[in-house]
C-alpha cells in the first residue's frame, strides 16, 4: 500500500479514525479536510501551415500517456488564472508564447470514471498562430516531439486522454474539417 495523504491532522498532528473518507474531521481539532477535484488548464493552439490550420500537440514524455499525443496544458500554479497558467504550459512546453489574454474559454468537462479533475479547454486567438514563424523546438524530459494534427480521424489510436480527442473532435467539426490527424511535427 502507497502512503496515503491526509492520515494524521495537518493541524493538530491528530491521526484521523478509520475509514479514511472525505470530507474527514479531526476528533481533536474538529478541523475538516476536503479532496476538491482539481482544475486542469488546457489550450487549443490553432496553428497555420502550408495553407492548413492544424492543433498544436505535444508528444509525452512522461506518464500517464508516455509516448503519445496531447493537447497542451496542466495545473495551475497559487498565483495564476486558468489563462495564465495556460499560457504558461504553452510556453514552457512549446516554446510557442501566446498572449494569456487571447484565450477564449472553449469547453468544460470533468474526468471519469473519477471526478477528480475538471478539464477546462481554451482556444487561443484570434488569429492562428504562424507555423512557418516557430522557433526551433528542443525536445526535453517532458516533451519529445512538437507537432500538429489537421483532422479528428484516428485521434483516439495517438492521443494519451479521450477528453482531449473530443476536445479536437469538437474544434476540427466546428470548422467542417473530417479528415486524418495528419501529424506532423514542427
Ligand atoms: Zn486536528
Amino acid at each position: 500500500m502507497p502512503p496515503a495523504r491526509d492520515t494524521y491532522c495537518s493541524f493538530c498532528g491528530t491521526a484521523y479514525a478509520p475509514p479514511l473518507a472525505y470530507p474527514r474531521s479531526c476528533p481533536s481539532c474538529k478541523t475538516q479536510v476536503w479532496a476538491n477535484p482539481i482544475p486542469v488548464s488546457v489550450v487549443l493552439v490553432p496553428v497555420a501551415r502550408d495553407g492548413r490550420t492544424g492543433l498544436l500537440v505535444v508528444r509525452r514524455g512522461i506518464e500517464p500517456g508516455r509516448g503519445k499525443l496531447a493537447l497542451v496544458g496542466g495545473f495551475l500554479e497559487e498565483h495564476e488564472t486558468w489563462a495564465e497558467g495556460g499560457a504558461r504550459e504553452i510556453r514552457e512546453e512549446t516554446g510557442v508564447v501566446v498572449d494569456a489574454a487571447s484565450l477564449a474559454p472553449f469547453w468544460f468537462t470533468s474526468t471519469s470514471p473519477r471526478p477528480n479533475r475538471v478539464l477546462l479547454f481554451s482556444i487561443a486567438g484570434p488569429a492562428p498562430v504562424d507555423g512557418g514563424a516557430l522557433e526551433a523546438f528542443e525536445a526535453n524530459a517532458e516533451t519529445l516531439e512538437r507537432g500538429l494534427v489537421f483532422g479528428p480521424g484516428g485521434l483516439a489510436e495517438v492521443f494519451a486522454f479521450a477528453l482531449h480527442v473530443e476536445a479536437a473532435r469538437r474544434f476540427f467539426e466546428a470548422r467542417g474539417a473530417d479528415g486524418p490527424h495528419g501529424f506532423v511535427t514542427v
